[in-house]
This record gives structure tokens, C-alpha cells and sequence, in this order.
């Protein structure tokens, strides 16, 4: 059933050059098969180290990555290199990660190529035709693969990454603020085309972003994470309606209505402190209009307070 579970769990880090920059703190997460998870907070908050953790590409320095119930660090290395192929990350600048004098054809099939994944279920196995088939798929005709990176458009350059990625054959895509560098119109064309490769090839994503619009448009559930820790989980629908965490109700307090703006973090009071340094207690007790004197000293526990529906608050503990 359920069974891709990638949970990047607790006290999971980083090395940082002189000491451990623990990114990414307490934070359990779990995706299931099919599921589309947002996860927002501000730029800095670890939620792209997450996602890199959960893709593999970096290794936690305490804490685990599990994929289909497995623990990454005890794979052999050919389990893990499947485990690798069958979880692939989406960045923000396309261009920065394909080659300038590479063909988009080449960048598409040359990883499935060496992996021996040249098969589209057709019965169709030819090089080209596994490309042109990949193309499609994302919506690029066959003439693209002879275009170079600098002949594309930005909207057309995050197609080639989602089909470069997608010709692996992954399960899961971890995608990090992969339309934030776009148009809006161009936006709303990828993040469907998103949920029209979920719905066909039954794909997961971890959808890592600092737009709430883009997280509650795709989003079955949403995870929010301040330095380093999810403070706040639940379903899409419930947290936009019924925000708990004080930084979440802070967070959307800031969007602006559709066409009214981007959405900004600013009018959240003071900086967000540095990870290396976090606060004593509650991470966001030194920014909350809430806090109290317990909150600079306990740190609260994340609880369900609805089916679901999980936050870390002292206020969720308090007698009504
Ligand atoms: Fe605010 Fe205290 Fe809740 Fe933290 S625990 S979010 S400081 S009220
Ligand atoms: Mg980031």
C-alpha cells in the first residue's frame, strides 16, 4: 500500500566547515505514496535541506532517511543508487543545472541511457524515440531535442528539467521552488502540468516553497517549518482555514489576495534568528505576539489537535 516513506526524523544536521550547523532540527516527515506535500517558511529555515536529505543528496549527520520503510544507511550501494534514481529533485534555476553545450535531447535521455531505463512501455526502446516520448510528455515536440539551453524560454527550460528527471522513472519528485524564478502565467502552466504528471505516472512530490499560493494550489498537505523544525502540519484545506502555529496564522496574515501583490514576510515582527544560534524554548518565541514567560524557556512538543492535524504550541496545552 502507503509504502514511500521518507522520513527525514529527528536531529537530523549538516557539517557545516567548522561546526554542525543542525539545519534541520527535530523534524519528523513522512510522505506517502501519491500524496502532494507542501513545505513552507521563510528562505533559511532548513526546508530545502530537508528536501535535499530526503532526496539523498546530502547525508544527515544524526537521524535517517527511509524510503519504501527502508533506512537509506543500510542499503548496499546498489540499493541505494536505485533509491537515488527513484527520488529525484527539481531546482529553482534549470539553467544553472544543464549543460550550455549539451543538446536538450542529450540532457534528457543520457541519464536514463546509462541506467539502462530506455523503455517508454511502448515496446519502443530507440534512443530518439525514448527522448521524443519524454518530451512530449511534458509538452515539448520532438524538434526540442536539437535546441540548446540558451534556445529556451524559462517556462521551457523547467520542462526539460521535470522530463530529464521524470526519464528515470522516480516515484517521487522532490521539487525546491521550481516556479518561483518564473511568470505567473508560466507558473500556473508548470504547477498543472505538476498535477497532471502526478494524476498519469502516480508520482509523489515533496513541493518545498516560500509561496503560499503555489503550496495551497498543489498541496494535499502542508508542513510548516521554522529554524529547522516543523511546527505546524496538517491538511491543505485545514491549515489554510484553521491555522493553529502562531508563525502559520503570521504567515498567511502576510499574503495578499490574489492579484493584490506578491506575497511578503516582512510585517512578521524582528529577523528570523540564525540557525546556528536558535533560541532557548520555543524557536519562535522572540518574533510571536503570543509568548509567554514559558516560552522563552520550554520548548513545546509537537501535538495532534486535530485528526491530522499536528502544531508545536505551549497554547495548544493550556486549560480553555
Ligand atoms: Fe508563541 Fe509560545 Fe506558541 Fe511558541 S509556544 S508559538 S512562543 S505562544
Ligand atoms: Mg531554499
Amino acid at each position: 500500500g502507503d509504502d514511500i516513506v521518507s522520513r527525514a526524523a529527528r536531529k537530523l544536521g549538516l557539517l557545516a566547515p567548522n561546526r554542525p550547523l543542525h539545519a534541520v532540527q527535530e523534524s519528523s516527515l513522512q510522505i506517502w505514496s501519491g500524496e502532494i506535500v507542501g513545505l513552507v517558511g521563510e528562505s533559511g529555515c532548513g526546508k530545502s535541506t530537508l528536501g535535499r536529505l530526503a532526496a539523498g543528496l546530502i547525508r544527515p549527520t544524526c537521524g535517517a532517511v527511509l524510503q519504501d520503510g527502508k533506512d537509506v544507511s543500510t542499503m548496499t550501494r546498489s540499493e541505494r543508487r536505485q533509491a537515488k534514481l527513484k527520488t529525484q529533485m527539481i531546482f529553482q534555476n534549470p539553467y544553472a543545472s544543464l549543460n550550455p553545450r549539451a543538446k536538450i535531447g542529450q540532457a534528457v535521455g543520457e541519464a536514463a541511457r546509462f541506467h539502462g531505463l530506455l523503455d517508454d512501455g511502448s515496446g519502443r526502446t530507440s534512443y530518439e524515440d525514448y527522448v521524443e516520448s519524454q518530451l512530449a510528455r511534458v509538452g515539448l515536440d520532438s524538434g526540442y531535442k536539437n535546441r540548446f539551453p540558451h534556445q529556451l524560454s524559462g517556462g521551457q527550460r523547467q520542462r526539460v528539467a521535470i522530463a530529464r528527471a521524470l526519464a528515470v522513472k522516480p516515484h517521487m519528485l522532490i521539487c525546491d521552488e521550481v516556479v518561483s524564478a518564473l511568470d505567473v502565467s508560466v507558473q500556473a502552466q508548470i504547477l498543472n502540468l505538476f498535477i497532471e504528471l502526478r494524476d498519469r505516472l502516480n508520482l509523489t512530490y515533496l513541493f518545498v516553497s516560500h509561496d503560499l499560493h503555489v503550496i495551497r494550489y498543489l498541496s494535499d498537505r502542508v508542513v510548516v517549518m521554522y529554524l529547522g523544525q516543523v511546527v505546524e502540519e496538517a491538511p491543505a484545506e485545514q491549515i489554510y482555514r484553521h491555522p493553529n502555529h502562531p508563525y502559520t496564522r503570521a504567515l498567511l496574515a502576510e499574503v495578499p489576495r490574489l492579484g493584490e501583490g506578491k506575497s511578503q514576510f516582512t510585517a512578521i515582527k524582528g529577523e528570523m534568528p540564525s540557525p546556528l544560534d536558535p533560541p532557548k524554548g520555543c524557536p519562535f518565541h522572540p518574533r510571536c505576539i503570543h509568548a509567554t514567560a514559558r516560552c522563552a524557556v520550554e520548548a513545546p512538543a509537537i501535538v495532534e489537535i486535530a485528526p491530522g492535524h499536528r502544531s508545536a504550541c505551549h497554547l495548544n496545552q493550556m486549560s480553555h
